[in-house]
């Protein structure tokens, strides 16, 4: 069972799609550019090296938002059956009722929301660096 997305994943997720949704519109501006100036070599040689650059952002945008998709996958919910333990994103007591989250493969335990924070940005385990994209 995965878990209920925490806000902060679907604010990545939405300023991700917004940010493809641009850069693909830019790449159809400077392809139609391009056929412009196909007889202008500085100016095509100019567009051609900008529409190079954002394909490579596009790439990265569609990349982060597949790691998104697979940390979401990766991060199951759990109930805390007993106090005691600590969350070590923020090193706060895990207690009994708190939105937890498990990382399925290695099964170390956080706070719901401190595990998406991190695992979106690092994608790793904070304690065992188990790379949760693997
Ligand atoms: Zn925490
Ligand atoms: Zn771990």
């Amino acid at each position: 069972m995965s878990a209920p997305t925490p806000p902060f994943a679907e604010e990545r997720r939405a300023e991700l799609v917004s940010l493809h949704a641009s850069l693909e519109n830019l790449i159809n501006r400077l392809e139609l550019l391009l056929e412009q100036r196909a007889n202008s070599p500085p100016a095509y040689s100019f567009y051609r090296g900008i529409l190079l650059n954002v394909k490579g952002k596009l790439q990265i945008v569609s990349w982060e938002l597949r790691a998104l998709s697979i940390v979401e996958e990766r991060l199951s919910r759990v109930d805390i059956v007993k106090d005691g333990d600590d969350c070590a994103v923020c090193i706060d007591e895990l207690k009994i009722g708190d939105e937890a989250s498990k990382i399925v493969g290695c099964s170390h335990i956080y706070h719901k929301e401190c595990i998406a924070r991190w695992a979106l940005v690092n994608h790793t385990c904070p304690m065992c660096m188990y790379d949760i994209l693997q």
